[in-house]
């Protein structure tokens, strides 16, 4: 098996039966996110715990609508955050970002990117990378949310 198929295989996989599937609480964030030019949309929760300055992303929950790429990328994304602090979750972030925008010229790194790397062909299709970056980019709003609302002090709890 060639590693295309390989990474096909592992994207119809997550496509056909997605990790961590269907809205869950408690949440500290939900954003909804659309990809106009292929019709997917996602919304996703986001739980953030941890101590200050130490945060830990506790639980990703999501749901779907839209393309193969699109569902799968959102599936293996809460895979590899779930569960790590938020260092590392953004690192892997970042890494997916640089392999989206490599053109197909970056070797993947398996050991941060995990079943991720099978989207490295995507990025040799420009219209297809925004499928591939809508669970991401939702992922990372949320959790910019999350962080913002544990930093601003909740009035109505001063005042209850
Ligand atoms: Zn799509």
């Amino acid at each position: 098996m060639n590693l295309d198929s390989l990474y096909e295989e592992i994207i119809l996989d997550h496509y056909r039966h997605p990790h961590h599937k269907g809205l869950r609480d408690p949440f500290d964030a939900e954003v909804h996110h659309v990809n106009p030019t292929c019709g997917d949309e996602v919304t996703l929760r986001v739980r953030v715990g941890g101590s200050n300055g130490q945060g830990v992303i506790e639980d990703v929950s999501y749901d779907t609508l839209g393309c193969a790429i699109s569902q799968a990328s959102v599936s293996v994304m809460a895979d590899l955050v779930m569960g790590k602090p938020l260092d590392e979750a953004t690192k892997a972030y970042d890494e997916f970002l640089s392999l989206m925008q490599s053109k197909g010229q970056l070797e993947p790194d398996e050991g941060v990117l995990e079943d991720a790397v099978a989207f490295a062909g995507v990025s040799k299709f420009p219209a297809r990378i925004k499928c591939a970056l809508l669970g991401w980019m939702a992922w990372k709003d949320a959790t910019a949310r999350a962080l913002a609302a544990r930093e601003t002090p909740r009035t109505n709890e001063e005042t209850a």
